[in-house]
């Protein structure tokens, strides 16, 4: 296992980490839209690279969300385009998108309701901390040679980064395949809400109805 390093959120991401955090009206349920929409996103990526080369690999494109009462956990797998080290530090944490200190500014000013914004302004996975207390993501790109890296936070301040040893398996046991996996450690008021399938199954439902991926919660297909 590679060293862990610790990297600040920049400014911007800290101000609307703040505001999700602290949100106690917006509808929560929406992280999983933004997250099964970046799967759907990555994945799509996946089958545009494979289609003009021929189609090379026969891992299936898919998602799957798998709940853990005891653990207090979700997990969101994705078999898309997973992200290098580099690709990890200014998607999730560096760079800010236009558009966020535009929505933290709005949001403050109670110019229209934060699920709208967060959908509006394309800053989709920070929404995960209006119901998580720690954030995990492990990614493997699928470039050759990509070594797997996993993210973690806490959403307060900054986030650490570790390179992965693929060759050991250090990986909770497995070897990490291409893609990416989020396991979101969930508030312990929300817990029992978010690790019900059912309930699960209801969000996708709701608002990841036109994913063009299949869907499995716990194994079923949605
Ligand atoms: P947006 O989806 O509008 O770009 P997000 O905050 O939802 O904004 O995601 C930021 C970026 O992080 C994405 O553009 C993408 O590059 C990267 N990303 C997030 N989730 C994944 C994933 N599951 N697989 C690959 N890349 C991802
Ligand atoms: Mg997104």
């Amino acid at each position: 296992m590679g060293k862990k390093t610790t990297h600040k959120f920049k400014a911007e991401v800290s101000q609307l980490l703040d505001i999700l955090v602290h949100s106690l009206y917006t509808n929560k349920e929406i992280f999983l839209r933004e997250l099964v929409s970046n799967a759907s996103d990555a994945l799509e990526k996946v089958r545009f690279m494979t289609t003009a080369e021929g189609g090379q690999d026969d891992t299936p494109l898919e998602i799957r969300i798998e709940a853990d009462k005891d653990a207090r956990t979700i997990t969101i797998t994705d078999t898309g385009v997973g992200m290098t080290r580099d690709e990890l530090m200014k998607n999730i944490g560096t760079i800010a998108h236009s558009g966020t200190a535009e929505l933290t500014r709005m949001a403050q000013e109670g110019k229209a309701p934060l699920d709208a914004l967060i959908g509006r302004f394309g800053v989709g996975f920070y929404s995960v901390y209006m119901v998580a207390d720690e954030v995990e993501v492990t990614t493997r790109s699928i470039e050759p040679d990509a070594a797997p890296v996993a993210w973690t936070s806490d959403g307060k301040n900054d986030y650490k980064l570790q390179d992965i040893d693929d060759a050991t398996g250090e990986n909770g046991g497995e070897s990490m395949a291409r893609g990416t996996r989020i396991v979101v450690r969930l508030k312990e008021d929300l817990a029992s809400q978010f690790t019900n399938t059912a309930h699960l199954k209801s969000v996708i439902k709701k608002h990841s109805n036109f994913i063009n991926f299949p869907i499995l919660v716990d194994g079923e297909r949605v």
